[in-house]
């Protein structure tokens, strides 16, 4: 039985995973880096200037940029938001998740292949992480292995295996079920641009979400999300890619994966183990970002495991959620409130893209994405833009 103590194994190698363990074992850190590999997540792959800066991304992983975003309601009435100043990242998962693993790698992670299963207790109260290990792809016959750490990151996505075995409250996360194809992009087609990406604001292709056309430079990412399990994901983006042009275009993938829609209300066993990412719930409501805050959780989190191991005193693992919901908390209770009531029906919907018309709601919307924070410079526009959301809200608005 292997008897070393790892300070921290990361469960899960995604954005939060790779982040969380890169941190870690830049302060010196013994870290190990646990993931199953083989699966390229389902993602559009959409990423704001904020983590590029924060998180150092190289230029070539982005395959495209889009500098215009166009809004598209139940009417067909098309809204192009340009992004000035700037632009949105687009990366391939398979790539981008690669990179951030190799770059943990290099500052000295300890990266294994393997299958989380559980986490049992040795005799000193020590946490033990059981895995199996495949050596090759068809290998019938998995080795078992098992680690012990002084702490545990649950980056194991949505429908994490560590949150549900170890975070009471867990189970009950509620999800929207997304679901995209890869297709190859056009050589030439009207009304395709490389560095749009079309969102469209439709009940017949979500009830609930909104269906995408993203950029990825060779390819493209169509997709769409729902909350109704009734509702047949994948004959919407049958009717998305008749809409856009693109059903005889040459898929590539086809792929789906359940998003959580708000943050667990606990992220840690107030021990040694605590979540990160998709597992611990941090998807923004309404448009299903997810890469950004899974890696500046995961930061957070970072953190307050390094102060967990300075001080030897467990309660710092809660400041990871609370730095979190104190930075991010608000524009989330917005985006929920904003799905809540916009995405509700196609009167709605109209009335939501006719809104983007608004060069306040343009400028605040996109600076809000693009740089994390709420826009405070100019707190006339929100009062105005408040003002039009209460005459569209009681049908007043003459639009
Ligand atoms: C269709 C779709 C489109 C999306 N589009 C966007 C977008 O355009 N922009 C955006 O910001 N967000 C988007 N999201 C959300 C985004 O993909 C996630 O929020 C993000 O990937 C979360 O990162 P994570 O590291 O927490 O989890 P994940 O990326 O899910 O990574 C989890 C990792 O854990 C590993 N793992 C899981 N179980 C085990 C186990 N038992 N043992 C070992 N390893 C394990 C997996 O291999 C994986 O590498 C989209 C989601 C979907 C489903």
């Amino acid at each position: 039985m292997n008897t070393e103590t790892y300070d921290a194994i990361v469960i899960g190698g995604g954005p939060a995973g790779a982040t969380a363990a890169d941190d870690l074992a830049t302060r010196g850190y013994k870290v190990m880096l646990l993931d199953r590999q083989g699966r390229t997540k389902p993602c559009g792959g959409a990423i704001p200037p904020r983590l590029i800066k924060d998180f150092e991304i190289p230029d070539h992983l982005l395959v495209a940029k889009a500098r215009c975003a166009r809004m598209i309601s139940p009417k067909d009435n098309r809204v192009d938001i340009p992004i000035e100043n700037g632009f949105v990242g687009m990366v391939n998962r398979d790539e981008f998740d690669e990179w951030l693993r190799e770059r943990a790698r290099s500052h000295g992670a300890e990266r294994v292949k393997g299958i989380f299963e559980k986490i049992t207790r040795d005799s000193d109260d020590v946490a033990r992480v059981h895995i199996q290990i495949h050596t090759s792809s068809n290998d019938q016959s998995p080795i078992s292995s098992s680690i012990r750490a002084r702490f545990i990151i649950g980056a194991d996505g949505a429908k994490s295996e560590v949150a549900r075995q170890t975070i009471k409250g867990a189970e009950r996360t509620k999800y929207v079920f997304a679901y995209h194809e890869i297709v190859r992009a056009p050589q030439v087609q009207a009304n395709y641009d490389p560095s749009r990406c079309d969102v469209y604001y439709r009940g017949t292709l979500s009830p609930d979400f909104y269906g995408w056309v993203f950029p990825h430079g060779n390819t493209m990412s169509i997709g769409t999300g729902s909350a109704d399990k009734g509702f047949s994901l994948r004959g919407a983006v049958g009717r998305l890619r008749e809409t856009a042009g693109l059903q005889s275009a040459e898929t590539l993938r086809r792929e789906g994966a359940p998003i959580p829609m708000k943050p667990l209300p606990k992220w840690d066993n107030e021990k040694d183990i605590v979540l990160a990412g998709d597992a611990a719930g941090v998807v923004a409501p309404a448009s299903g970002e997810g890469i950004y805050y899974a890696m500046a959780c995961a930061r957070m989190v970072a953190d307050s495991v390094h102060e967990a191991i300075q001080t030897g005193n467990a309660a710092c693992l809660k400041k990871a959620r609370k730095t979190f919901m104190k930075q991010h908390g608000k524009v989330f209770w917005v985006l929920g409130i904003m799905q809540y009531f916009w995405y509700q029906n196609d009167k709605r919907r109209e009335k939501f893209v006719t809104i983007c018309e608004d060069k306040d709601v343009q400028q605040l919307t996109f600076e809000s994405y693009m740089n994390k924070v709420l826009v405070r410079k100019k707190p006339m526009a929100h009062v105005r833009i408040f003002f039009k959301d209460l005459a569209h809200l009681f049908g007043t608005a003459r639009t």
